[in-house]
């Protein structure tokens, strides 16, 4: 047998996730991860890497516990969120029989980890404007062990209504785990469900500190749940997820300072956000700006594929979410710094448009 053929089918058949760094570029202008545009910078204070580092190390689980507003026992932390969606599929999910929904268009780390693991995954396309099909997924959820909702929604960045997030947990109390990713809830943090973790013991709130923490670089996430979940995830997570140093400046981030810098970050984030969907109301190429609760904006623009490939040559790195469904034509626009935002709606207002009285 050949190697490809040792290997497991659902892994030959797999697409790996078109993670922004394997897609690559020659860019000077990145605004393709949704990651903060500048670099904040931390010392080692740990020096003990001849012992192997705590699984949970106290420090980071306590400091984000209190900024969370929940017990330690609520909180679990990762190798970012995407290895909280990991474990949530290999504790509840029994390959080959049980099945993850969500519901495009939204994050693709949900169906790379499901498939991966051999789980299935059922989808219910969102409403017209991104919400959730409630009655598609009640017709659904025969079998589905675990509800992935994003909010606010990646790449579309508008909130899940939390109206339909009761009722979804109503739909799936006893049956199903409800999984609300809020990788960006710093940009909106009024809006998160943590608060709901008292009468909901099937659901999970998925953190970062990818996004307005700065440290997509540290590879740092946590799990919020009650106790009974996250006990089933510690069974299932690695020994030592989280090397010395990655806690170490965790707990450093976490520090009231570093939660006050957080929320400073945020307030430039929103600030650049308006100047740069002010600047795209004025741009001929862009069709339609949909409103955003994150650090990105999506946009549809005309000639969508030569755009990004135009910007592309020019250093400038979008997200092309074209073959998403019913996101055709639609870019991603990571909001940088201000300089940034200009040098995209300078770049987009270089590129032929439609007439403003074709445009919606
Ligand atoms: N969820 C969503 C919606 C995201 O956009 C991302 C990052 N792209 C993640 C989870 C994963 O975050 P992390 O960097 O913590 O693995």
């Amino acid at each position: 047998m050949s190697i490809e053929e040792l290997a497991r089918e659902n892994v030959r058949n797999l697409t790996p996730y078109q993670s922004a760094r394997r897609l690559g570029g020659n860019g000077d202008v990145w605004l393709n991860a949704n990651e903060y545009p500048q670099a904040v910078e931390f010392q080692l204070t740990a020096q003990t890497l001849n012992r192997y580092p705590e699984c949970q190390p106290k420090s980071v689980i306590e400091r984000y516990a209190q900024y969370a507003g929940v017990k330690p026992e609520q909180v679990l932390v990762s190798r970012g969120a995407d290895e909280g969606i990991e474990l949530l599929i290999r504790a509840f999910c029994e390959p080959g029989r049980d099945a993850v929904l969500y519901c495009p268009p939204t994050y693709g780390m949900y169906s790379v980890s499901a498939e991966t693991i051999g789980v299935e995954c059922r989808t219910v396309q969102a409403t017209d404007g991104w919400q959730l099909d409630l009655p598609a997924i009640a017709g659904q959820l025969d079998g589905v062990k675990v509800i992935f909702v994003c909010s606010p929604n990646n790449p579309t960045g508008q909130l899940i209504n939390p109206q339909d997030l009761r009722t979804l947990l109503e739909m799936a109390r006893g049956k199903a785990i409800v999984v609300a990713d809020e990788a960006y809830i710093e940009f909106c943090p009024q809006e998160t469900l943590a608060g709901w973790l008292g009468e909901n013991p099937h659901l999970v709130v998925l953190r970062t500190l990818s996004k307005a923490f700065a440290l997509a670089g540290l590879r740092c996430g946590f799990t919020l749940a009650n106790e009974e979940v996250i006990n089933l995830l510690l069974k299932v997570i690695a020994p030592y997820p989280l090397s010395t140093p990655v806690a170490d400046i965790a707990a450093q981030a976490l520090s009231p300072e570093g939660i006050a810098a957080m929320r400073e970050r945020v307030a430039q984030v929103l600030a650049n956000r308006d100047a740069l969907i002010a600047g795209l109301r004025e741009t001929p190429c862009v069709e339609a700006i949909f409103d955003s609760e994150t650090n990105y904006v999506l946009a549809r623009i005309t000639a969508s594929s030569a755009v990004f490939k135009s910007l592309w040559d020019q250093g400038i790195i979008l997200r092309d979410q074209n073959r998403q469904p019913t996101l055709s034509g639609c870019l991603r626009i990571t909001v940088g710094t201000r300089e940034e935002c200009q040098r995209v709606i300078d770049a987009l207002r270089d590129q032929p448009g439609l007439a403003a009285t074709e445009r919606v």
